[in-house]
């Protein structure tokens, strides 16, 4: 591990100022996706600033049913907060499905969402990789490509975002309140995200000292019916294949509501913008179900590899968004 400085400031302000004034400083929250990475070499900053203990740790309601959640909250304790479990279940099951309670209890909302990619060429500092050396190749095109992936790929980079809780933030609307060297500003966190076009060294549309301060759930009462459904090589501490966050809600057996969020597939968490339309108003049947998988997997192009490519991912989430779909509408006619 390369030697770094250690700073730990007072308040939110000072952590931006110190970061902003070192290109090669970084923000440190649970560290267990950042400290691996000092260790592997895949990171290597001359200065840590650490902002899990300074960061809101607090989940508060607003008015308007706003649900605030800090950026220094564990991911263990947003999980079991009775708010998120009853009025967003789909946040509460995407935590849980992560990582092992020991991560959970370090993880932070904050770090959660900017965690990098699981993409094993990105970890292994001996082969290229553009996310890690841009313009140095991707070792993943015709590599192993079970968990790179099928939708918004480029050829500079095929990797997946990794995040379960990012899911769930996504099919929700969540809004990520973020404090710059210019002040504080909200965006959408679907745009938080960005797909890897020739730059997939850039992780997100955030800049260099901007730090996540919070992230805010809307009201929707279409989520009080939501789940997160995770496909992974193993019942638990893996990574998704694919992945489902959905919510509904179903009147005279029609779906008048539908919020749909993949995870697995995409450099990105993927809103299932072409499928939310198909079910808006369509009857919930399983015929719905295949014509939202169909609209919106049309353009997913899967990639050859070693280990036989990943191609199976495609019937493996419409198998799994229409098993949660059908979940959510038997529950809701109970
Ligand atoms: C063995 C193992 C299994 C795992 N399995 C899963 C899984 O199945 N699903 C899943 O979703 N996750 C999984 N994880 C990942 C885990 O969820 C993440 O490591 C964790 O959520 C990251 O949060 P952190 O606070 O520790 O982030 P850190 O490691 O501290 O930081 C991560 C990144 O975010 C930046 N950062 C941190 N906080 C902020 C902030 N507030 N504003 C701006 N930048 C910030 C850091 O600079 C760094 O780049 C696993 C991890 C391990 C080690
Ligand atoms: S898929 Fe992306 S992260 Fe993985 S080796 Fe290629 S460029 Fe690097």
């Amino acid at each position: 591990m390369k030697p770094f400085d250690y700073r730990s400031p007072a308040d939110a302000e000072a952590a931006v100022r110190s970061v902003t004034a070192n290109p090669a400083a970084v923000f440190l929250g649970g560290g267990t996706n950042l400290v691996d990475h000092l260790k592997l070499g895949v990171a290597a900053p001359e200065l840590v600033v650490h902002v899990a203990d300074l960061l809101p740790a607090t989940i508060e309601d607003l008015d308007g049913g706003v649900l605030r959640i800090g950026a220094g909250v564990r991911n263990s304790e947003l999980a079991a907060d009775r708010r998120v479990r009853e009025r967003f279940p789909v946040l509460s099951q995407a935590l849980l499905s992560g990582a092992s309670g020991q991560l959970r209890n370090m993880a932070t909302t904050g770090g959660n969402a900017l965690q990098r990619t699981r993409c094993v060429y990105f970890q292994d500092v001996t082969v290229p990789c553009n996310k890690r050396q841009p313009g140095s190749g991707c070792s993943a095109v015709g590599g192993w490509t079970r968990h790179h992936a099928v939708l918004g790929a480029s050829e500079h980079c095929i990797a997946v975002h990794p995040s379960d809780m990012a899911v769930a933030m996504t099919a929700l609307d969540a809004q990520v309140r973020v404090l710059g060297p210019g002040g504080e500003r909200t965006l959408p966190f679907v745009d938080l995200h960005r797909l890897p076009a020739d730059t997939p060294e850039r992780d997100t549309v955030l800049e260099h000292g901007d730090l996540i301060i919070a992230i805010d759930l809307p009201a929707r009462p279409v989520a009080r019916r939501s789940a997160y459904r995770k496909v992974r090589d193993r019942a638990s501490y893996a990574f998704a294949l694919v992945s489902v966050a959905a919510a509904v809600d179903v009147r005279d057996g029609v779906i008048t509501d539908a919020r749909v969020a993949f995870g697995g597939v995409a450099h990105v968490p993927w809103r299932a913008h072409r499928a939310e339309q198909m079910l808006r108003g369509a009857p919930a049947t399983e015929e719905t179900y295949r014509a939202a998988a169909d609209a919106e997997l049309a353009d997913a192009r899967p990639a050859d590899g070693l280990d036989g490519g990943n191609a199976f991912k495609i019937p493996l989430l419409r198998r799994t968004l229409a098993a949660t779909l059908r979940q959510l509408v038997r529950e809701d006619a109970r």
